[in-house]
């Protein structure tokens, strides 16, 4: 049984500048981006379909 993974919006505006940048949006990525945003660093995520909707959305 697949689960519906609730779609997240695009932010609005590339950032000029970022310290990280994450290629992907599965498990392992959201992750890492989520755990350097609480440490203040600048993240950006750069996901090629929709966040979670890989392996990450299907095991
Ligand atoms: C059917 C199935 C069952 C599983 N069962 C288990 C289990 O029981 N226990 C367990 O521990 N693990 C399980 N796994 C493995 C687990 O799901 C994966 O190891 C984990 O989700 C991988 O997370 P990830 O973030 O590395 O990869 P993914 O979830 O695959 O995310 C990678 C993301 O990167 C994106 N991407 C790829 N290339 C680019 C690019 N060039 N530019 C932008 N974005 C890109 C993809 O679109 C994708 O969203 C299972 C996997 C599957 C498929």
């Amino acid at each position: 049984m697949r689960i519906t993974i609730k779609a997240v919006t695009d932010s609005p505006a590339f950032p000029d500048q970022v310290d990280v940048v994450v290629i992907g949006g599965g498990t392992i990525d959201t992750a890492v981006t989520y755990e350097l945003a609480k440490q203040g660093i600048a993240v950006a995520l750069f996901e090629k379909g929709a966040i979670g909707d890989e392996q990450s959305g299907r095991n």
